[in-house]
């Protein structure tokens, strides 16, 4: 007999949950309020110019191994363009390049590195220094450093300030979406360790060629042909509670029953889902309303002409962080997308769109001389108030594990498993972290296999660990 489980959310969580659980032959309910599948990585039709834009750049690393297996499973591996070398833009049009190269990890950086006039022989040094204590440290080091901020690890390997501003903050506010003064070590360590040094594929950055929506159209295949069903605007209200276990879920539209329930909602939508005594009887539900959010800005810049001639560009130092650059088609009506990304962008939040593009312009023209608000046909701004949980010094301690723990003498709500970026995966706030809680869900649920393995750490860096 089909076994049903329901999931709730239909974000990269709750897709790979589900794909995994039709996988194992299981049959997936996945409902979404909304009218599309994607959550926060997902896209929208604009109305002005009637393009299909994203609400914010997304990158993937390719140390992001769950979600590459999910974008593989969705057959759109090949829609994701990857790029060995990232831009740095060093003020009044010169910039440097960041790129992998011949030489093996963790020093396939190393020569480019060299070559980068943004930093001076000694901030070189400094940074050098910094990741010496990485690379020596690894996971050893991120347990140590765990609930601390990142800008402490930086102070003990004694990180100039203006090194702090120009390199490590410009990496932690894109992965993390807070500076090193407000990062949790241990998801800032990761990211330079796991995302930088571990592996030489392990820093190529990956964007998709089309919108981030369109990546997860198979999904619906999928989950039918297991005898699931997709079920977009539909919204979950709340469990059905028996005390022990959920028997269903009460939608707006009826009561979906299942075996298994997979949460895949962000922390604040799960609270409201949950009724006092099941939150009282599952301590994985205690700390919902414990989690910070931060925002992030994606502006959509279409302009009249190439402005620019790299994929990507970081600014850093600058109120705008990344520049990405896409080919638009002749019918567009313009010769260039750019796509601006501003993490932790609690300062923009109540600025109109006029004075947005006017603060996007000025960095870009800053980056790239020669820009003018001549060159922009039109400006999209889209702001996320809640793109990530807040990766504070601490708040692994909040993030819940995916079911209840076996052993666990006061027990839980058997039935109901936790998905999300902000459970307890050990990833920063990341689409990565997403697809590794949903694999993890559908694997309690189902038995069958888990999240995937990580990049095998390259052999020098595991050498280099041997004399820490
Ligand atoms: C602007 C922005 C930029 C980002 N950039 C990056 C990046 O470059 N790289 C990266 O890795 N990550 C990035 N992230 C983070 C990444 O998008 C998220 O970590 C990830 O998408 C979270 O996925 P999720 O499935 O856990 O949650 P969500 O995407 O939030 O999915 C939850 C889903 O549940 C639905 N839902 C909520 N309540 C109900 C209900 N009651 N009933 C039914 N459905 C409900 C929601 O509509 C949503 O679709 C960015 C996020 C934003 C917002």
């Amino acid at each position: 007999m089909k076994r049903t489980v329901a999931i709730i959310g239909g974000g990269v969580a709750g897709i790979a949950a589900a794909v995994r659980a039709a996988e194992a032959g299981w049959s997936p309910i996945l409902i979404e309020t909304r009218t599309k599948l994607g959550g926060r990585a997902t896209s929208f039709v604009d109305a002005r110019s009637g393009l299909e834009l994203d609400n914010c750049q997304h990158v993937v690393m390719g140390c992001c191994t769950n979600i590459i297996e999910l974008y593989d499973t969705l057959a759109v591996l090949d829609e994701i363009e990857w790029m060995r070398t990232l831009w740095f833009a060093r003020g009044g049009g010169p910039r440097d390049a960041l790129s992998i190269g011949a030489l093996p990890a963790p020093m396939h950086y190393a020569w480019s590195f060299a070559r980068m006039k943004l930093y001076s022989w000694s901030e070189k040094a400094a940074i050098a220094r910094g990741f010496l204590a990485i690379l020596r440290g690894g996971a050893v080091a991120r347990v140590r450093w765990r609930g601390r901020s990142f800008a402490e690890f930086l102070q003990s390997t004694q990180q100039p300030a203006r090194v702090i501003e120009l390199f490590w903050d410009p990496v932690v506010l894109s992965a993390c979406n807070v500076s090193s003064a407000k990062c949790e070590a241990a998801h800032a360590l990761k990211v330079f360790d796991e995302g930088m040094l571990a592996h030489r594929f392990a820093g190529v950055v990956g964007v998709a060629r089309i919108p981030l929506a369109r990546l997860y159209d198979a999904a619906q295949k999928i989950i039918e042909a297991a005898g699931g069903e997709l079920r977009l605007r539909t919204s979950a209200k709340a469990f059905a509670f028996d005390g022990t276990r959920i028997t269903g879920v009460v939608c707006d539209d009826g009561v979906v029953a299942a075996q298994a329930f997979i949460a895949a909602v962000p922390p604040d939508r799960l609270a409201k889902l949950c009724s006092a005594t099941m939150c009282q009887a599952d301590k994985r539900l205690h700390t919902l309303e414990q989690f910070e959010f931060s925002p992030i800005l994606g502006v959509h810049l279409a302009m009249k002409r190439r402005v620019m001639t790299t994929a990507n560009l970081a600014l850093p130092g600058r109120a705008t962080h990344w520049l990405f650059a896409h080919e638009v088609t002749a019918e567009c009506g313009f010769a260039q997308r750019i796509e601006a990304v501003v993490s932790a962008a609690d300062d923009w939040m109540d600025l109109s769109e006029a004075e947005i593009e006017a603060r996007v312009l000025a960095d870009m023209q800053w980056a790239i001389p020669g820009v003018t608000t001549d060159d922009i046909v039109w400006s999209r701004r889209v702001l996320e108030k809640h793109a990530t949980f807040v990766s504070a010094p601490g708040v692994d301690l909040i993030r819940p594990r995916t079911r209840v723990a076996a052993g666990d003498i006061k027990g839980g709500v058997e039935n109901l498993y936790l998905a999300g970026e902000w459970t307890d995966t050990d990833w920063p706030s990341t689409m990565e972290g997403a697809a590794r809680s949903g694999f993890a869900a559908a694997a309690s649920v189902t038995g069958a296999r888990g999240i995937s393995a990580d990049l095998p750490t390259a052999a020098l860096v595991r050498f280099a660990r041997l004399f820490s």
